[in-house]
């Protein structure tokens, strides 16, 4: 068996393990990233973020979404078929795929392609055929569906978000089941491209992880789209009865569609990992136990990720392995932050960070609320008059932001605005003393500044 030493040794090339690759490189250190993909990038690049993204400006650009909003159009959206929406998604795959090969050709990062296991804690053994050493390990294979054994998953009506990418055509009617994050844009998606959707949830509402009134603003927009949400209902019975989906609930509820989305979370990827053979195990909800600074309880072996559980984003997969490394090899770090924001990218986009107003009610804090509404923002009516809002909460007393949550056109970009000035523990009137460019979406934080200030300035 060929043997090959690497200072650090990446499994997974998800966000998690290019990060923590690329910044174990730039200290000069030698890496070894193992995929078992055939492609890089993990769920991000190849079947979760960026493909989920590419068909949702797809979807937006090609049915006109905004422009049948602009000028009150009431026809049904322009015939758009799965080709039209692979094209550009194969686009921004490929482009994405050669950038991060370039980048790891750059910072001479070794890929091995092969499924890695552990033999011990200083060696993997990929595909059966190489032995790799290291010195320093991260573990960063991400997470997969979980896909119930009961459900009959296949490629053409019962499916999961991978499998939803190879669909070969555009269904009429669908079911969602789970009305998280990927449920809830999915469905969103296809709404928006007049697919008649039904979500099915065991909880009331979508996406409950929300401050409750941006949650309602969503709702409002999603019916708009004739999205149908059956809330509190549990399926009992999922099967494929011909070419449809059929769901019976517990309650009695039928619901049949062409297509059915099973989007009832995911789990972390570690069984072909042989963790144990490291000295590792895996907690209760099945996620590898790490450290603030990313070590498990093998303190060479760091693990980042989805692997390691919430908040299962890329964004923050990101950080986490680059932290690892910078742990890993002795240099400079801080924690990982308090403070991020979380983007939502349903039609229409929510993002949002800090508290919620009823974490603030829970925990007893005295705090005031600026709302702005963007049929207020200029810039809003220029580009087509969309439904959404701004809503700034902050301490009554000291004035302090405590929580932004935007829904509504280019919330996902403009949160960082927000997500800086709270980052340097920013009053509300910052956003009034600051001259923003005019006419533009960030004008909504001052409008809202306002709005908010108003209610206290009384008072002090
Ligand atoms: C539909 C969908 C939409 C999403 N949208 C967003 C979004 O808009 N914004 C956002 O921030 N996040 C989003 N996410 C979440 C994001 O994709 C994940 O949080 C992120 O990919 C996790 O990165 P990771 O590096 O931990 O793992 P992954 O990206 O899952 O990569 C892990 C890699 O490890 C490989 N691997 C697994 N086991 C082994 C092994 N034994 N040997 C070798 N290789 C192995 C896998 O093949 C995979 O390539 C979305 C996810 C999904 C599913």
């Amino acid at each position: 068996m060929e043997e090959l030493y690497a200072d650090f040794v990446v499994m997974g090339s998800g966000p998690a393990g290019q990060k923590g690759a690329i910044q174990a490189s730039k200290l000069g250190r030698s890496v070894i990233v193992i995929e078992e993909d055939p492609y890089l990038g993990g769920a991000s690049l190849n079947s979760g973020t960026i493909p989920s993204k590419s068909l949702r400006e797809a979807i937006l650009e090609l049915s006109d979404f905004f422009g049948r909003n602009f000028y009150g159009r009431e026809e049904k959206p322009r015939e758009i078929s799965i080709n039209d929406l692979n094209f550009r998604l194969n686009r921004v795959l490929e482009e994405e795929r050669r950038n991060l090969a370039r980048q790891f050709e750059k910072n001479k990062i070794r890929v091995l392609h092969g499924t890695a296991a552990f033999v011990d804690p200083f060696h993997v053994v990929v595909g059966g055929k190489i032995k790799v050493k290291g010195d320093r390990f991260l573990i960063a294979t991400g997470s997969k569906p979980r896909n119930p054994l009961h459900v009959p998953f296949d490629d053409q009506v019962i499916l999961d978000s991978t499998r939803l990418l190879r669909i070969d055509h555009l269904p009429k009617t669908m079911i969602v089941l789970g009305g998280g994050i990927i449920g809830s844009e999915y469905a969103s998606f296809f709404a928006a491209l007049g697919t008649e959707v039904t979500v099915i949830d065991k909880r009331e509402h979508l996406l409950p992880l929300l401050d409750a009134e941006i949650g309602l603003h969503l709702q409002k927009s999603l019916a708009q789209l004739h999205l149908k949400v059956l809330g509190r209902k549990e399926p009992a019975v999922i099967q494929r009865v011909k070419d449809h989906a059929y769901v019976k609930c517990t309650d009695g509820t039928e619901v049949k569609a062409e297509m059915l989305l099973y989007a009832l979370g995911r789990q972390a990827d570690v069984t072909p990992l042989c963790i144990h053979k490291a000295g590792l195990n895996v907690d209760k909800a099945g996620y590898i136990p790490v450290n603030a600074l990313f070590q498990t309880e093998v303190h060479h072996i760091y693990a980042a990720g989805d692997v390691i559980g919430g908040p299962s984003l890329a964004s923050t997969s990101m950080e986490q392995g680059r932290l690892a490394a910078r742990h890993a090899f002795g240099v400079e770090t801080h924690h990982f932050p308090t403070l991020y924001p979380i983007g939502i990218y349903t039609i229409p986009e929510i993002s949002s960070c800090g508290y919620t107003e009823e974490k603030l009610r829970e925990l007893g804090f005295r705090f005031e609320v600026g709302r702005a509404y963007y049929y207020e923002i200029a810039r809003n009516q220029i580009v087509g008059n969309d439904p959404g809002m701004f809503k700034i909460l902050f301490h009554a007393d000291t004035l302090e932001i405590l929580g932004i949550h935007i829904v509504g056109r280019a919330a996902t970009e403009v949160i960082h605005i927000g997500q800086v000035a709270m980052s340097f523990n920013a009053r509300i009137d910052y956003f009034i003393d600051q001259v923003f460019n005019y006419p533009t979406y960030a004008e909504g934080y001052r409008i809202a500044a306002l709005n908010g200030y108003n209610k206290v300035k009384h008072k002090r």
